[in-house]
């Protein structure tokens, strides 16, 4: 009688965003030992993160522990651990502290962080919004500088720490900018004696004609509209030439203003570098119709790390669902190697995007279909429970958001850090 001896394939994927996370899922009963690497120990939902920036949600309501997802698949191991470089050729990642995992087959989900646009010196003074750290530290800076402002001895004084500043308006810049404007207009009134927070002024700054260049013009129209109405100044056509303690400048004009937050630019995670192959300007990977790289079929990169075409041939945009459609399918490509079956390329199902701007305020693509007002926030908020991951998860932001909107209260509203006078920056 002859023994035949299988090799079970090892499987790594890094990163345990949108795109990890369901490439792991799918992969649970899979012929492959899995091993999931991620430098945080929680899946974060970054859609609603600017809701715990502006004390709406807390940082539970919108993470959840990777280990509780995906903990108990009998084929996976987790580690938590940063991964610096990848050596393709011996086929095996390197962690922070030397550690060494060697792999059949690599995913690469490590998604994108901050661009400054080579002003990496700016970063100090305008933080942006990626982390659940980031989240809470904008909180505090914003819920500071109304304390600060309530104790300040000259109008000039307070008006500066009460002026945000908010740097680019795509969905994350025109989100941020309707909720500040909800929380000063609404949340914050009648509790302060010495300054009144309707006159917290809210500057939203794009370099290019148009809020949410992604949508449609006349929708974008509206949502400025929305924005304008909740008193939110648009600056259309500016560019931000210097950003410094003081405030920002636009060319001369000069913003002073201690809560800068940028929501430019992004590019990919530098971990990319190490592959040694062409990035795109975004630093993504420019993968092969099967997302794997160029002369590795063994390596696969996908969502905001990976550059890929739409059906319209133009780049796809860094977002949740195209990572969330990329990981099913890598994990589908990668049980029919190990079952030496044939495969197709990867096309993305586009089911539309959407921005919110408020409360009863969005605006949604659904194919041809144009929607805004509270339909389109309806939506926006259904689709926004439906892609949370956990169920105990969904429950609390419902729960959260049905007081939020009932009593215009946002409970999440602690100042955890010492106070202090000094103009620090938030790094
Ligand atoms: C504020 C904000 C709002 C957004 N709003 C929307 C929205 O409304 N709709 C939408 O569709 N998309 C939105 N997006 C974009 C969406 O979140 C991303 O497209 C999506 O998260 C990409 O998924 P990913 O798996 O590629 O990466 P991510 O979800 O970013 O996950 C990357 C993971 O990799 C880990 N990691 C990174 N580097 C390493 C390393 N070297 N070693 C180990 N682990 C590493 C990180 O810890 C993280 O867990 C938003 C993004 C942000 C930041």
């Amino acid at each position: 009688m002859r023994t035949l001896f299988l090799k079970i394939p090892k499987v790594i994927i890094i990163g345990l965003g949108f795109g990890g996370l369901n490439a792991a899922k799918a992969l649970k009963r899979a012929s492959v030992q899995l091993l999931l690497i991620d430098k945080s120990n929680h899946h974060l939902f970054q859609p609603l993160l600017y809701q715990v920036a502006t004390s709406a949600l807390t940082s539970e309501n919108i993470a959840i522990p990777i280990r509780q997802v995906v903990g108990k698949q009998k084929n996976t191991k987790i580690i938590l651990a940063e991964i610096k470089e990848i050596n393709k050729e011996k086929k095996e990642v390197i962690a922070e502290n030397g550690d060494r995992y060697s792999y059949d087959y690599l995913i690469l989900a490590p998604g994108a962080n901050h661009s400054y646009f080579n002003h990496p010196e700016w970063e100090e003074w305008a933080p942006g919004l990626k982390t659940l750290a980031d989240a809470v530290r904008i909180r505090e800076k914003i819920l500071l500088s109304y304390e600060r402002a309530e104790r300040s001895t000259s109008k000039s004084e307070a008006a500066k720490f009460m002026r945000f500043v908010i740097i680019g308006a795509g969905p994350t810049g025109v989100e941020m900018a309707g909720a500040i404007a909800e929380m000063a207009h609404q949340s914050l009134i009648g509790n302060f004696r010495n300054i009144n927070p309707i006159d917290t002024e809210i500057y939203l700054i794009e370099g290019l004609g148009q809020i949410l260049s992604v949508f449609p013009k006349d929708l974008a129209d509206k949502a400025q509209k929305d924005l304008e109405a909740l008193g939110v100044h648009v600056l259309l056509n500016s560019k931000v030439t210097k950003i410094a303690s003081e405030g920002v400048w636009i060319g001369d004009r000069f913003l002073e203003s201690s809560n800068i937050i940028w929501a430019a630019g992004n590019e990919a995670s530098p971990l990319l570098k190490s592959l040694g192959i062409p990035l795109d300007n975004a630093k993504r990977v420019v993968v092969n119709p099967d997302l794997s790289i160029p002369n590795f079929s063994d390596i696969f990169v996908i969502g905001d790390a990976a550059c890929t075409y739409g059906n319209d041939g133009k780049p796809l945009p860094g977002m949740a669902p195209i990572a969330i459609q990329q990981g099913r399918y890598v994990a589908k490509i990668i049980r029919k190697k190990v079952s030496e079956e044939n495969w197709n390329p990867f096309v993305y199902f586009d089911k539309g995007m959407m921005a919110t701007i408020g409360k009863n305020k969005a605006i949604a693509v659904v194919g041809k279909r144009k929607l805004s007002g509270r339909l389109a926030w309806l939506a926006w908020c259904f689709v926004h429970i439906f892609y949370l991951i956990s169920f105990s998860n969904r429950i609390l932001v419902i729960l959260q958001w049905f007081f939020l909107y009932l009593s215009n209260k946002r409970r999440a509203s602690i100042i955890t850090k010492a106070v202090t006078d000094r103009d620090e920056p938030l790094n």
